[in-house]
């Protein structure tokens, strides 16, 4: 794109809209709120925007300084912290943030105190592990917990949820989230309270709700890679009415020549310390682009051109073989390539990766 410097991400709003109103429907239809997830983008406010215009109804981010910028940015929304706060932290996460996910009582009882101060009410979800083994009560220890919980001044606990495929790949199933709704209806018989929010799945539930076996108890979902990329995390598979390609990158050819296929010389270890095996096939043309592994995952990209392949990547530059593009590529082209997640968010974190926002016909370039 003429002016603006590569490597860049293109950021489509409308496709991250539609993707949005797409699963906000479908949860709707089950009878279950969305909250996008922006921690993928950074926390970037044009697209929390655009998954607002889709319908969800609040936006959560797994980092502070996320949460800030997402604040500063004024939307007209609450905003939720995703990943378990910092001890360290929680004057600041009562300050901006309206909600947070919660597994531990020294936190929570932090949280109280800084909301008394303030004269604020911090609404809280108890994060239960079913299994997954990242964050969360165990399930047996849940009612200790909260009979502590509830004691706190300046704390509301707004709702039970459990997180899941994100550590140990445990698939949401009938089993899990009827566990987690029984869970939800003993606390509430226990201490004669309603909770809110049954929050049961991200990414990886979009199935088991189209599948129809959702129990009715879970009413919430936290979603973020099905909206930004269009996927569901289970299979990976495109989500039907999706985009897979609201973001796009684009990096400049550097370099194209001829060259073997097999490096000259004695060999030892690449710049990233392992032993790279290559394949005889002769010579090859090959193109240097100027991203690397400062700025991507290698192995998260794909060309949109499918006859180019690319061969790996040190910091700074990538290697492709471009053998079958013929001669219809040149020095200064830019090449185009969709990401998947972990390479959203190395480019997104990337300060060489100029972000290029498209909103209907008004497009702005940040950084
Ligand atoms: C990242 C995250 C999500 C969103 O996950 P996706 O797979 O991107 O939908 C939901 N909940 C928690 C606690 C998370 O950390």
């Amino acid at each position: 794109m003429a002016g603006v410097n590569t490597p860049y991400l293109i950021i489509d709003l409308d496709k991250i809209e539609r993707n949005a109103r797409t699963v906000v429907d479908l949860c709707a239809q089950h009878g279950i709120t969305v909250t996008g997830v922006t921690k993928g983008v950074c926390g970037h406010p044009g697209v929390a925007s655009a998954m607002l215009r889709g319908g969800v109804a609040s936006i959560a981010d797994s980092r502070m300084k996320n949460i800030q910028r997402l604040r500063n940015a004024c939307l007209d929304t609450a905003l939720i912290l995703l990943r378990v706060p910092p001890l360290s932290a929680v004057n600041a996460v009562v300050e901006l943030a309206d909600l947070s996910l919660n597994s531990e009582l020294p936190v929570l009882e932090g949280l109280s105190a800084a909301a008394i101060r303030t004269g604020k009410t911090h609404d809280v979800i108890v994060m239960v592990d079913f299994g997954d083994l990242r964050e969360g009560i165990w399930p047996d220890d849940v009612i200790a917990f909260v009979r502590e919980a509830i004691s706190l001044e300046g704390v509301r606990i707004k709702g039970i949820g459990t997180n899941l495929a994100c550590f140990g790949g445990v698939v949401p199933s009938e089993a899990n989230m009827n566990q987690l709704a029984a869970l939800a209806s003993e606390i509430e018989h226990r201490f004669e309270m309603t909770l809110e929010w049954i929050s049961g799945i991200n990414s990886s539930g979009l199935e088991l709700i189209t599948s129809g076996r959702m129990p009715r108890r879970i009413n919430h979902a936290r979603i973020g890679e099905a909206i930004l990329l269009g996927r569901e995390t289970i299979h990976r598979k495109p989500w039907p009415d999706t985009f897979q390609d609201a973001f796009v990158l684009h990096a400049e050819i550097l370099e194209l020549k001829q060259k073997p296929s097999i490096p000259v010389g004695e060999r030892s270890e690449d710049a990233f310390g392992h032993l790279p095996v290559f394949e005889d096939r002769g010579d090859r043309r090959r193109a240097l682009i100027n991203v690397g592994r400062e700025d991507i995952d290698i192995n998260g990209i794909s060309p949109r051109d499918s006859r180019i392949d690319i061969l790996g990547g040190s910091s700074g530059y990538l290697v492709l073989d471009v053998t079958a593009v013929k001669d219809h590529i040149a020095v200064g082209d830019a090449l185009s390539f969709t990401l998947n997640y972990s390479a959203l968010l190395a480019a997104m974190t990337s300060e060489y990766v100029t972000k290029y926002t498209l909103n209907g016909s008004a497009h702005s370039v940040e950084q």
